[in-house]
């Protein structure tokens, strides 16, 4: 297979988190009774005149300047014609030769995965971004959950005028990981400035793929196959995998590919033909009429910029910079908004950013897996995590009580120091106290002893985990490990 190189270019539509539609005013909520927002524009009635919302605008170049592209001082609104029952104008309305922001190169980083899923060696990654442009949503025919739906099919026109946003990449990707790594990066920064919910489930993002293989050294292109039907980053990482072996497969055994859309079946773990190109669409695209040119200006888009939080990659440097983390601590950190705002707060009230961090990562995140909520959403905040972490710190409770402490505050929703108090729990730092201890383990482990006085130094941990089981751990282990060197070289 390393004869083969794989290429990859990728079109994802992600919804711009708008209330109303892109030209009229119906609502863009997710889940209504069918057909319950629209209105002579969105269903398409003759005479019904569009008008631009300025929030898909500002959305849309929040999501632009998002993935570092550059914003278009004019951009055209263009008909793609076509029919299909879901779209009752009989055209989309759409951006063309003139998009609403194009020419990017976005930084990601990657990692080849190994067997298990785990990643290899992170590395960064430039993608080009061809063109990010808006569009409407088409509406959705209905096949299953409604009577007779073996005679009749439904259309549902709730989503006809939803805001898109169409971001189309180059072909640089080389691997269905580059692939997999890059949509959940742009996926973040939607998300991250607000401009889309970007959720696959919900359909608010959708992304396809172009895919084909060629030999090492070839220059030409080979025939390449579009996936659609990738319903998670998942599911879109299998796709590409299962293509590309098939590829491979076909062109050793003398075989040859058709330019094709297939859609990926999760069930089956393969993809199988949708349509041949000899079915593609000509689209016959031409300027909308009923719209004016998109001007946007400088001031425009300072305003938007002046709005937008501080970028996930920005925030990542200066997590590293200024609290002294590794990469793989910060980017777990910044792998959500509303956690790398938890973090940073519950650093600076601590007063342990180290600390805050180890905490975060292990325990927190648990804990808030198991409840599926988000940092913003945590039964316990970021300043009262700080509170148990500054316990920890003024030697108050020892670190493994801390443990069960933070466990109760998650269930019983009370703070650190309530449950310190009620639980009656100290930390033993008292030396006299521990001392006594230590005489104990010292007097039943006769033989670690003598091998601990001839030399074997690493015997200390062993004596540590003994006093502080001794103590129902509640000795603090610093003044554990200093009495330990003193009593056992008495
Ligand atoms: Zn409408």
């Amino acid at each position: 297979m390393s004869n083969w190189e794989t290429i990859i270019g990728l079109e994802i539509h992600a919804q711009l988190n708008t209330d109303s539609k892109i030209f009229c005013g119906c609502a863009t909520r997710f889940g209504d009774e069918p057909n319950a927002n629209t209105c002579p524009v969105c269903l398409g009635l003759p005479g019904a005149l569009p008008v631009l919302n300025r929030r898909a605008i500002e959305l849309g170049a929040r999501a632009a300047l998002s993935l570092g592209l550059h914003i278009n001082p004019t951009s055209i609104f263009a008909r793609k014609n076509y029919f299909y029952p879901d779209l009752p104008k009989g055209y989309q309305i759409s951006q063309y030769d003139q998009p609403f922001s194009a020419n990017g190169e976005l930084e990601i980083m990657t990692a080849e995965r190994d067997e298990a899923g785990h990643p290899l060696e992170w590395r960064p990654k430039k993608i080009r971004i061809t063109r990010l442009h808006l569009e409407e949503d088409a509406g959705k025919n209905v096949h299953e959950g409604l009577p007779n739906v073996d005679r009749y099919s439904y259309i549902d026109l709730n989503r006809a005028g939803v805001p898109l946003a169409e971001i189309v990449t180059e072909p640089d990707f080389r691997s269905s990981w580059e692939a997999y790594d890059y949509v959940n990066h742009v996926r973040r920064s939607l998300q991250w400035v607000g401009a889309s919910e970007a959720d696959m489930e919900k359909g608010n993002l959708r992304c396809e793929a172009n895919v084909s293989v060629r030999r090492v050294g070839d220059e030409k292109l080979g025939t390449k196959v579009e996936l659609k039907n990738l319903n998670s980053v998942r599911f879109m990482q299998r796709a590409i995998e299962f293509e590309v072996a098939r590829h491979i497969k076909t062109l050793e055994s003398g075989g040859t590919l058709r330019q094709e859309t297939r859609l990926w079946d999760d069930k089956a773990t393969e993809t199988r033909v949708m349509r041949s190109k000899e079915e593609a669409h000509d689209y016959r695209y031409f300027p909308e009429p009923d719209l004016a040119p998109l001007v946007v200006s400088d001031e425009f888009i300072q305003n938007v910029q002046s709005e937008m939080p501080e970028l996930p990659e920005a925030r990542r440097k200066r997590f590293m910079d200024q609290f002294a983390l590794s990469f793989a601590d910060a980017s777990q950190l910044v792998s959500d908004r509303t956690l790398a705002d938890y973090y940073e707060s519950a650093a600076e009230s601590s007063g342990n950013p180290r600390g805050a961090a180890n905490w975060i990562r292990s325990e927190v995140l648990r804990e808030l897996e198991l409840r599926s909520v988000s940092a913003d959403q945590s039964p316990v905040t970021a300043s009262e995590l700080a509170s148990l972490i500054r316990l920890i710190d003024e030697g108050k409770i020892s670190g493994k009580q801390a443990k069960d402490v933070l466990v109760e505050m998650f269930k019983s929703g009370k703070t650190a120091q309530a449950i310190v108090e009620e639980q009656g729990l100290v930390q033993l730092s008292d030396s006299g106290e521990i001392d006594a201890l230590i005489d104990e383990v010292i007097a039943a482990n006769p033989d670690q002893v003598a091998n601990y006085r001839s030399g074997k130094e690493a015997l200390i941990g062993f004596f540590v985990g003994q006093v502080i089981k001794a103590s129902k751990g509640k000795a603090n282990p610093k003044v554990v490990n200093e009495r330990l060197r003193v009593k056992l070289l008495a």
